[in-house]
């Protein structure tokens, strides 16, 4: 009785480490999502306030206003040359407005060139990747992180003590963002050689690396397959409960209504419509609108959606 007790006494004590054990192993498996919690970000308000905009006789974007707020997805959508991209373009500095007026954190930044624009905080990713050639992950997102601190060419050329201090500085900067993207293991690849998905969150990335008031991605997920796309909207998702004030211009409709707060949708340079998801997934116009799309993108895409 006393034996046969103590086996099942030593039993329990067995069966309850064994039972820890797997908790710590679960507990470790986690880790690496946990690890990657994405410390408190400073997203600023960016006000888009009538801008329009014409290209010759093309009016692009007509009186177009919305506001995207820290911590939550802004999502831009609608047909393809509705103005998406030259809305960007306007935000980023990268086209003068006809008129209306952008800002950010309540201050206009109505006339700054596209770098002055990145320096006071809007970082964005392009519809058409452009990663350079011959350099590794690392060296990319640190070009980002130069990009923004003004490096002084005189300090580079000459490696003074500046210079090191801002390259010691780019390379943890660029090691941190690329660990919160899951790229650490690629760090010493070359960009050019990255698959799509990973091309696209080492371009994400690079925005990240000067820590942006406001992050706006263009298109991002086209392309990317389901376990890429998943890793992608993981990543929005922490960069949004973060804090940063997230600008999605996206074409997958169902990306959008998963990830959104808020949506606007733009038609022939005007915004549409504006809603939350389920606001604008049951607008009428706006189903009869993305029914067209969904067709093209079955075509294009074999997306079943
Ligand atoms: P989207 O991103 O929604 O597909 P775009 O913003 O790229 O749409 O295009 C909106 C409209 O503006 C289209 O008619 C396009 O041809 C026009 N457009 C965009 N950029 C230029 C430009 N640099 N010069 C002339 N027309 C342009
Ligand atoms: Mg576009």
């Amino acid at each position: 009785m006393v034996f046969a007790g103590g086996i099942s006494g030593v039993g329990i004590w067995l069966l309850r480490r064994l039972d820890s054990a797997a908790r710590a192993r679960v507990g470790a498996e986690e880790a690496p999502e946990a690890a990657a919690v994405v410390e408190p970000l400073d997203g600023e308000e960016l006000v888009v306030d009538g801008i329009s905009k014409a290209f010759g006789g093309n009016q692009a974007l007509k009186d177009v206003s919305l506001v995207a707020e820290p911590g939550q997805v802004t999502a831009l959508i609608g047909p393809n040359g509705s103005g998406k991209t030259t809305l960007l373009n306007m935000i980023s500095g990268f086209y003068k407005a006809d008129s209306g007026e952008v800002r950010l954190g309540g201050d206009s930044i109505q006339g700054k060139n596209p770098a002055d624009v990145a320096r006071a905080g809007i970082s964005r990713t392009f519809q058409t990747p452009n990663v350079p050639e011959k350099l590794t992950v690392l060296e990319v997102v640190e070009s980002g992180y130069y990009a923004a601190e003004k490096a002084s060419i005189l300090s580079s050329v000459l490696r003074l003590p500046k210079y090191w201090r801002v390259k010691r500085a780019a390379t943890a900067e660029a090691d941190r963002v690329l660990s919160l993207v899951g790229l650490d293991a690629q760090r010493h690849e070359l960009a050019d050689s990255l698959p799509l998905g990973n091309r696209r969150l080492l371009e994400v990335a690079r925005c990240l690396v000067s820590s942006p008031r406001v992050l706006l991605l263009d298109e991002v997920a086209s392309g990317l397959d389901e376990d890429e796309l998943e890793v992608l909207e993981r990543l929005i998702v922490r960069l949004r409960d973060a804090g940063q004030t997230v600008v999605l211009v996206e074409h997958n409709f169902q990306l959008v209504l998963r990830l959104a707060d808020d949506i606007y949708v733009l038609a022939q340079g005007q915004v549409m419509a504006h809603g939350d998801s389920h606001e604008i997934e049951h607008n009428e116009r706006v189903r009869a609108e993305y029914l067209g799309i969904h067709q093209e993108i079955e075509v294009e895409e074999g997306s079943d959606v």
